[in-house]
């Protein structure tokens, strides 16, 4: 029997993963953060201290990382050979890493099967940058998630509060502009809405509004 996906792509901040991970639980689907796939590599070229713009040194790497994906009560955990990593990855100076680790082709081609293989299992719902466009061209329900970046700041803002790494607002969105960039003008996969996926801009709406404007949009494309 062959699963249905759902594709979530949209710049950083614009609260992909917490209305992908309601949406989910909502809907009994596995929730797939693949941004946090990607921070896992960011994370081991940090702590190895590698260029992360040097494409030869970062493959070097890639045959020494383990990288999986466990569920504990439907909450991802990110391990990195052997030891889990879940916060850590969270970290600010991990996502400027992860952002040029993730431009290489050669780490998104390492990616693209284990992202696939998990659909293949799974009713899925994906987040991330390139999942209606590259990883899952053929997903059943296709959504770009965006919001200005001055409201994907403010919540950036508040969600580094509440994880106890707190940043002034002015240096949270310069973070959030500096990847927008690059996430958009990288050759490989740029971040861009696929053709056929629906356009949802959540900078007026609050969380369950948003949540109920993401779920209206599965059920109609899913219920027969
Ligand atoms: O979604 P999140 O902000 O955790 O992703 C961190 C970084 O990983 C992004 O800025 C982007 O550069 C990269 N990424 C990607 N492709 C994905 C998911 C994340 O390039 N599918």
């Amino acid at each position: 029997m062959s699963t249905i996906r759902i594709a979530i792509d949209g710049p950083s901040g614009a609260g992909k993963s917490t209305l992908a991970k309601a949406a989910a639980g909502a809907l009994g689907y596995l929730y797939v953060d693949t941004g946090a796939i990607y921070r896992t590599i960011g994370l081991h070229i940090l702590k190895e201290g590698v260029d992360p713009e040097n494409e030869e040194a970062v493959s070097a790497q890639l045959p020494r990382l383990q990288i999986d994906l466990r569920y504990d009560g439907g909450q991802q955990r990110m391990f990195l050979n052997g030891e889990d990593v879940s916060e850590e990855i969270r970290l600010p100076e991990v996502s400027h890493y992860t952002s040029a680790v993730s431009a290489l082709p050669l780490v998104r081609k390492f990616l693209l099967e284990m992202q696939r293989e998990l659909a293949r299992k799974n009713n899925v719902i994906m987040d991330g940058r390139d999942i209606g466009t590259v990883v899952l061209p053929d997903a059943e329900v296709k959504i770009f998630l965006t919001a200005s970046s001055q409201a994907r700041a403010q919540r950036r803002m508040l969600e580094l509060e509440r994880r106890k790494t707190p940043q002034p607002y002015k240096d949270v969105l310069r973070e959030i502009e500096e990847r927008d960039f690059r996430d958009t003008h990288r050759d490989a996969a740029p971040l861009r809405q696929a053709e056929d996926a629906v356009l949802l801009d959540t900078t007026e709406l609050n969380f369950q509004e948003s949540k109920a404007a993401l779920l209206q949009i599965i059920r109609e494309r899913t219920d027969p």
